[in-house]
């Protein structure tokens, strides 16, 4: 055994220590390095466990898992998102995350799940989804960006305005967001009394980063002489749809009778009778009305449909954030001509 180890005063006993720690220390890192990814694996797959079987609409459970069929059914969770099939989007995303276990290479499946429960109205399971990524990966822009969205439908704004710093620090242009969110605080804000709701409101038309058209309505519901006071009659086009479901009495003639396109409107639809029809509105449907009036035809109405900017989908009723593409700001109001079925007395506020 001398023989063997080197002795104790030996150059050569020193090297051997030093090498015998390094292999310890080695030995014991990546025993801890295995034991906290193991960690962070079951714990991942504790959370997902929380929302996996409900209803398994698809039989995949038992399918053996290959790497070939992450694309694929990556790409049909899509279309099934796409077509509402939410359950079945979510079962295969479940699938596929279950059986992927680098988070880096699930993290775009984790962001379907999340979007998936989203659109299925599953807004608590969205966010946890959404924590969870940015928990691991918190410069996940999209993830921070959807995070927001589910925060603002759960009407916890100020949460949703706490995503506006991480994402102004990767770069993003947050203005519009801030302005959007804080407007829907202060319109949910129900301590605050109505006059310094309208004030506040009022302040808000002069900034250009919130949306004309969302303050409006809320001024035309809270106090109808601020409103007509600050309708601006160029974008009158709008609010159109506001202005032609107003009731009658909410109208404020004096403001009509001094700008020429509010008589058109209010003489298209039939509440203001004048005299001078060769007034021109410059908004086509108004205009073909009245060019129909003199023609002798009186029962032509007005049907609203409302389209995004962005992604130029088109939906019945109006919305503050697309409901397809979640875009702020991007509403289009379409008018349509249709024959008057019956006298319509409601309004949009
Ligand atoms: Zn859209």
């Amino acid at each position: 055994m001398d023989n063997i180890l080197p002795a104790y005063n030996d150059p050569l006993f020193s090297i051997l220590i030093i090498i015998i720690l390094i292999l310890i220390v080695a030995l014991s890192s990546l025993v801890v390095g295995n034991y906290k990814e193991k960690k962070k694996k079951s714990s991942l797959k504790k959370f997902l466990s929380n929302f996996k079987k409900e209803n398994t609409l698809l039989n995949i459970e038992d399918m053996p898992f290959e790497k070939a069929l992450i694309k694929p059914l990556s790409l049909l969770a899509e279309a099934f998102k796409t077509q509402g099939e939410y359950q079945k989007s979510i079962n295969l995303n479940l699938y596929l995350i279950d059986n992927i276990h680098n988070f880096f290479e699930k993290e775009k499946i984790l962001e379907q799940l999340g979007e998936t429960y989203l659109k299925g109205g599953f807004l608590k399971r969205s966010k946890l989804i959404y924590l969870e990524i940015l928990h691991k990966h918190p410069r996940n822009k999209r993830a921070l960006f959807y995070l927001g969205i589910v925060y603002e439908l759960l009407h916890e704004f100020d949460k949703a305005l706490e995503i506006l710093t991480p994402l102004e620090i990767l770069g993003e242009d947050t203005k519009k967001l801030q302005a959007h969110i804080e407007l829907s605080k202060l319109l949910e804000k129900k301590s605050l009394p109505k006059a310094d709701k309208v004030k506040k409101l009022t302040q808000l038309l002069q900034k250009q980063e919130y949306p004309y058209r969302r303050i409006m309505k809320a001024l035309f519901s809270l106090n109808l002489e601020t409103a007509w006071q600050n309708l601006d009659p160029n974008r009158i086009d709008t609010v159109l749809d506001i202005l032609w479901f107003l009731p009658s009495l909410n109208l404020n003639f004096d403001i009509i009778s001094r700008n020429k396109k509010l008589c058109a409107i209010y003489f298209a639809k039939g509440t203001l009778e004048t005299e001078e029809l060769s007034q021109k509105s410059n908004i086509f449907s108004i205009d073909t009305i009245i060019a129909a009036k003199i023609g002798g035809k009186d029962n032509i109405d007005l049907l609203f449909s409302y389209g995004c900017g962005k992604c130029k989908n088109h939906f019945p009723i109006g919305f503050t954030r697309c409901p397809k593409c979640y875009a702020i700001d991007s509403i289009q109001i379409k008018e349509t001509l249709v024959q008057q079925q019956s006298q319509t007395g409601y309004s949009l506020l």
